[in-house]
């Protein structure tokens, strides 16, 4: 087993350099042992300010530095994480529960993603030349940026926002989730100790509930990138309305998984069971409603259940871990809850997994045996290890009930014939559906929801233009 590193209070970076807590700080909880994982600082309202203020500042030098030094800034960042990655992922499981190999993954995916970005380029485009006239458009930054982040994948998420607001010649402030503060304030440490980001270009702060709505009503921010839930995204939303920040809003999902009955079942149980219980079921785009063929049904229960059964759940820290508990109490309750209400509705489990006794807030895989579609397991996003398997027999069927839900971010089809599938993906009313794949994201590639799951994408070049204002250079020979 490895070993929990000591608790440490935890410095903010602001203008470049390491701030302290300015009063009582913030205890981060290990959710494997509900144990002290760490101290945050409670940013005060004067840090806040510092940290827009130092942001405001670099952006006017920031903004005019050639892209190709703003491309190794990012590599920069990317090196900083890359030769602290052990020790960054060892504190990362011990705040958010990811088992260790995850804990790797999702820092290994922020110098990815680090690296990808740098790659990007900002478009620029030339609509006319003749002998008389030129008309250009160019894509020109923002200025200060907030970036929001949620607890389940705090690190990952934190780059989604700082790799393309650099890139693109924004400053941003990054607020991470008070649940999961430490590693990105680790992160934020190292970075001012290795002098890679110019002082104020990135500010990376920490506080409780009363700082995220603070940060995205600054009336100093020109733009919102958040990440989180619905129903805090609307919150967001009207308080950058306020100021006219632009906003980009990553919210919840409730992606369905198609299973055609022509798929090797074995095989595509295991995926699809990855698919939906993967970081404890804690990740928007999890498979959160599986519709398999009704041939297939009842092998393809028996096999997801079997591997419901056989997964090792506990403390992310310990060898051969597989699931780590959910990130806090709140979650975990949010989750039994709805586990004991679909009992209580009637349905049927066909694994119903045990929830041990502290400390630790664990729940083990439980799955439901074909629930009414009206259950609150089938309409909910319980971001949770409990999945719902739905009986199907007919395609039009299966495609108006995946579409039938307020969330539009992802979804799967799964199938031995890959057109058929495309067929099926395209009429899955979400900003991504995966064929024969469980979910997968890159840096150049746009990633969004429709409905209710967002507004605006990130990644890919249309992830940059959200980050640009768009200006048009038209110049006349006099
Ligand atoms: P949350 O909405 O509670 O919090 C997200 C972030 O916003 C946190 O940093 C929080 O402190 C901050 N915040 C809270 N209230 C705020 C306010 N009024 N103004 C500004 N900031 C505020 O979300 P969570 O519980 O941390 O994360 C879980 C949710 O995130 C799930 O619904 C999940 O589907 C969603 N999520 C979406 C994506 C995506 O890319 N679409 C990715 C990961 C998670």
């Amino acid at each position: 087993m490895t070993q929990t590193p000591a608790p440490a209070l935890r410095s903010m970076l602001i203008d470049g350099r390491r701030v302290a807590a300015d009063g009582p700080p913030l205890d981060v909880l290990n959710p494997a042992t509900e144990q002290l994982a760490g101290q945050a600082p409670d940013a005060t309202d004067a840090q806040l300010d510092a940290a827009i203020e130092a942001a405001e500042r670099a952006f006017t030098t920031w903004r005019e530095t050639p892209v190709d030094e703003r491309r190794a800034v990012l590599r920069g960042i990317a090196a900083v994480i890359g030769e602290h990655l052990e020790e960054l992922a060892v504190l990362l499981t011990t705040e958010q529960g990811k088992p260790l190999a995850a804990a790797r993954g999702e820092l290994q995916s922020a110098v990815h993603w680090c690296e990808g970005f740098a790659e990007l380029d900002v478009p620029a485009e030339e609509i006319r030349a003749t002998d008389t006239q030129r008309v250009r458009i160019r894509h020109v930054p923002l200025g200060v940026v907030a970036g929001l982040v949620p607890w389940n994948v705090p690190v990952a998420l934190a780059m989604w926002k700082i790799a393309p607001a650099l890139l693109t010649g924004n400053t941003i402030v990054v607020k991470p989730s008070p649940f999961t503060p430490l590693t990105m304030l680790r992160i934020g440490e190292l970075l001012a100790q290795a002098h890679v980001v110019p002082a104020g270009v990135l500010n990376i702060i920490s506080g409780g509930d009363h700082l995220g709505p603070k940060l995205s009503e600054h009336p100093r921010v020109r733009k919102v990138a958040f990440t989180g839930s619905t129903a805090t995204g609307k919150r967001v939303m009207a308080s950058a309305a306020r100021n006219l920040a632009r906003v980009t809003l990553e919210l919840g999902g409730n992606d369905a998984a198609i299973v055609l009955p022509d798929v090797d079942v074995d095989v595509v149980a295991e995926k699809v069971f990855w698919a939906g219980f993967m970081n404890s079921g804690q990740v928007c785009v999890a498979s959160k409603r599986i519709y398999v063929h009704d041939e297939i049904y009842d092998a393809f229960a028996r096999r997801f259940s079997e591997l419901a059964g056989q997964v090792k759940v506990g403390d992310g820290l310990d060898e051969g871990v597989s699931l780590g508990p959910l990130q806090n109490r709140v979650q975990y309750e949010k989750v039994v809850r709805l586990i004991d209400k679909t009992a209580a509705d009637g349905e049927k489990f066909l694994v119903r997994g045990d929830i041990p006794e502290g400390p630790g807030y664990f729940i083990h895989p439980t799955v439901v045996d074909d629930p009414a579609d009206d259950a609150d397991i089938v309409r909910l996003e319980p971001f949770g290890p409990v999945v719902p398997l739905l009986r199907f027999r007919d395609i039009d069927e299966v495609v108006e009930r995946a579409n039938a839900s307020e969330y539009g971010l992802g979804g799967s089809v799964w199938s031995g014939d890959t057109e058929a599938a495309e067929r099926i993906a395209a009429r899955i009313a979400t900003g991504v559906v995966w064929i024969n794949d469980g979910p997968r994201l890159a840096p150049d590639l746009p990633f969004g929801g429709h409905k209710s799951s967002g507004l605006g994408v990130e990644n890919g070049t249309a992830g940059l233009l959200e980050y640009l204002d768009t200006q048009v250079l038209w110049s006349s020979t006099s």
